[in-house]
């Protein structure tokens, strides 16, 4: 017995290590649970009255992989290759260590088994899952940026062969049971009932069990080599593959593919040491640093609601009043409806309501005819939805979600109209992208129960809610307004009220510094392709063109009027009303924009763009211009931080990927500073902002950072204090 594994050996000589991990829900793997393992592994094999060792879980789930708490603070703690290559080694050892000990190890797979999990069990000569439809099984260490570092790379591949082990670990892929069978890399899918008597039975009549890559003569299934004509094929497919997907930006994916390439030529031991190699050099970049804080850590606490004021009774919405049924309208109505609520969705007439509900109606018949759902509940989920032009409907309503014209004449009405029918207690939210939300609060005769939640287009698919305070927003409100947000299984960010709030006012300037790169002269395929180059989902003149000139031109001809004198234009607006107002070419939509759009033909950038702005005879590196569109993201938003739009760093990360797709790489605008380094990022807009304008000087509190070399985040040993 330790503290994580409890060891158990039976009257015929079967040791089991059952792993179950005090005070956690799921087993994942922690120093003590290797340190346990090890013990353990060492006990049974020296053991002579043990004869064979399951291993299985005493939880729900197997193993689901590294401790990522434990993770991300490694980068940055000042640990030095050579020691991390050392401590990154203690798994990898144990693993082998079972396989070539002598006695036979199955592994009892009982759920869930990823990561780690998996190689536990690859390391152990037989595995036999449940058979449960909630299991998984999968390598997915890709996605934070990471490999296998314990045999997962050279294990599957000579169980599976090449190319569908690469499959499986560079997309980080999970796989039924059933699939694990079929690929090769389980030997049984038995009932829940038979799991440990399976794993038993074999264990008693394989005494002497070698892995297949220990036996003589051993061949990685389908060929392995550069001599290979299959293998070499798949790599250099697959290399290529990876870099038109990464764009070089994610180190990850290409060290899997070396580290079978030059493994799988490799006799085992050699092989896991070129693995601990690459899994080392990847813990010593920053991406899987920044991206398993924000894409993991920080993104699963603002899920579980950690930006929520406690003390605070938890609002379940049962009826939602939903007014405008236009293109937001109708996708709130269905995620809501989706999640159980009643909606009411209302519009200036039953038949444009109807006609917003029409858009649910097509998701939920795609998704029963695709399988994905059930008719039934297809039904119900769209007969939850009341359509209505009337008012009275809304009583009731424990939440309102405002999404009709962007007008704050036609807001103020129709807040007016609402609150005259809706409980005292229910809480009023727009999804305004750029009325400040304390100015519509004026309408309201409850400006404490006024919030801003902002979703993004298409709301079915975009996985942020922007939820924005107003200057008399109370703590109330916002806990509730969370509350609605986790039910609709969306990721909720809080920010306060600013003209753009946080995403819409970052945002804008990639789409203006691709327009104040053109003014400059720079060839606009060169400016759209950085744009991708850097990691950015769509280039500058592609995605102004998705949401429109005009709209961009409305938004400013509005501001002005607000604001007057006060107003500072963004620095290529005349590039955008050029476009707009002098060429007509107002976007996507209206068929023409930055690009032409040939019918049934594939857009590509308007040629008459050089006549209207000359490209320069000096083209400029593409790494300036992937520099410029990063670093006025990154910079709007440390002026956010420092004008309070902004209170933690985590959700300016977190809205910045899932808001409008600010690299995953970086981990987010001001992980993307503090991994740069403040000083280096201020030296940098220095030096932008003397060559391309003021809007690259450095804010007064980021030279304060500059100075102090305070990052946003807490170093990774700081970090560890603050917890403790
Ligand atoms: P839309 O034009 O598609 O829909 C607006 C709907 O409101 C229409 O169906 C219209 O009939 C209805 N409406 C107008 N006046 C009304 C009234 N007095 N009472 C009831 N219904 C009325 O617009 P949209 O794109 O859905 O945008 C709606 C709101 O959401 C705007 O405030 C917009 O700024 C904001 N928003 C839009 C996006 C986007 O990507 N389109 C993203 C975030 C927020």
């Amino acid at each position: 017995m330790t503290d994580t594994i409890q060891y158990q050996v039976d009257g015929e000589g079967i040791a089991t290590f059952t792993i179950d991990l005090p005070g956690r829900s799921m087993n994942v793997l922690t120093d003590q649970l290797l340190k346990d393992l090890e013990q353990l592994v060492d006990q049974s094999l020296a053991d002579d009255s043990v004869k064979g060792v399951l291993i299985t879980s005493g939880k729900d789930a197997f193993l689901a992989g590294a401790d990522l708490t434990w993770l991300v603070q490694v980068y940055g703690s000042g640990i030095s290759a050579e020691d991390l290559y050392k401590r990154n080694r203690t798994y990898t050892d144990i693993l082998r260590k079972m396989e070539t000990g002598g006695k036979p190890f199955a592994c009892a797979i009982n759920g869930t088994c990823l990561g780690g999990g998996l190689e536990l069990a690859l390391g152990c000569h037989y595995r036999v899952v449940v058979d449960h439809p909630k299991a998984v099984l999968g390598l997915p260490e890709v996605q934070v940026g990471l490999l296998p570092g314990a045999g997962g790379t050279q294990r599957l591949p000579r169980l599976i062969g090449i190319q569908p082990a690469l499959e499986l670990i560079t997309q980080g892929k999970h796989v039924k049971p059933g699939k694990a069978l079929e690929l090769g890399f389980v030997d049984a899918v038995v009932p829940a009932d038979q799991l440990i008597s399976a794993a038993r039975d074999w264990l008693l009549g394989e005494p002497d069990a070698e892995q297949p890559w220990d036996k003589k003569g051993f061949k990685v299934p389908g060929g392995a080599g550069a001599f290979h004509p299959k293998a070499v094929q798949t790599f250099m497919a697959g290399s290529a593959m990876i870099a038109e997907k990464t764009r070089h930006n994610y180190p990850a994916p290409i060290a899997i593919m070396s580290c079978v390439y030059e493994g799988t030529i490799l006799p085992m031991d050699k092989a896991l040491q070129i693995e601990s190699k690459y899994f080392t050099s990847l813990m010593m970049d920053p991406v899987y640093r920044n991206m398993t804080r924000t894409l993991f850590i920080n993104k699963g606490a603002a899920d579980k609601l950690v930006r929520r004021p406690k003390d605070v009774e938890r609002l379940d919405v049962k009826k939602l009043g939903m007014l405008g049924a236009g293109m937001m309208g109708a996708g709130i109505a269905f995620v809501s409806a989706r999640a159980g609520m009643d909606v009411v969705l209302l519009d200036t007439s039953k038949e444009a309501a109807e006609k917003g509900k029409d858009y649910s109606r097509g998701l939920l018949k795609k998704a029963a005819e695709r399988g994905r759902m059930s008719p039934e509940k297809a039904e119900q989920i769209l007969s939850r939805i009341h359509t209505t032009d009337d008012y009275a409907d809304l009583e009731g309503a424990d939440l309102i979600i405002e999404a009709v014209f962007e007008s704050r004449e036609i807001k103020a009405d129709v807040t007016a109209k609402t609150e005259a029918v809706i409980p005292e207690s229910s809480i009023f939210a727009s999804n305004t992208s750029t009325l400040p939300i304390s100015g519509l609060a004026e309408a309201s005769k409850r400006p404490d129960q006024f919030i801003g939640l902002h979703f993004f287009s298409p709301v079915d698919k975009m996985p942020l809610v922007e939820i924005i305070m107003g200057e008399k927003t109370s703590q109330e409100t916002l806990a509730k307004s969370l509350d609605y947000v986790q039910k609709i299984r969306k990721t909720p960010i809080v920010v306060n009220d600013s003209r753009g709030f946080y995403t819409s006012r970052c945002f804008s300037t990639y789409v203006n510094e691709g327009q104040a790169l053109l003014k400059d002269g720079v060839h606009p395929a060169l400016i759209e392709n950085a744009g991708l180059l850097a990691g950015m989902p769509v280039g500058p003149f592609a995605v102004q063109d998705e949401v429109t000139l005009d709209l961009g031109v409305k938004v400013y001809k509005q501001t002005k009027l607000d604001l007057g004198d006060d107003y500072q234009p963004p620095s290529a607006i005349d590039v955008m009303l050029k476009m707009n107002d002098d060429l007509e070419r107002k976007g996507k939509r209206f068929g023409a924009g930055f690009y032409e759009y040939p019918e049934g033909g594939k857009k590509y950038l308007w040629p008459g763009l050089a006549e209207h702005f000359p490209p320069a005879a000096e083209q400029p590196d593409v790494e300036e211009v992937k520099t410029r569109l990063l670093y006025i993201q990154a910079l709007e938003t440390a002026r956010c931080f420092e004008e309070g739009v902004i209170v933690e760093p985590a959700d300016a990360d977190i809205g910045s990927i899932f808001g409008w797709g600010f690299p995953p790489w970086t981990g987010g605008t001001l992980s993307f500073i503090d991994t740069v380094g403040v000083r280096e990022f201020v030296a940098e807009c220095d030096r932008l902002a003397a060559a391309y304008g003021p809007r690259f000087e450095p804010t007064p509190g980021l030279r304060a950072r500059a100075e102090s070399g305070e990052a946003f985040y807490p170093r990774a040993d700081q970090a560890q204090d603050r917890a403790a």
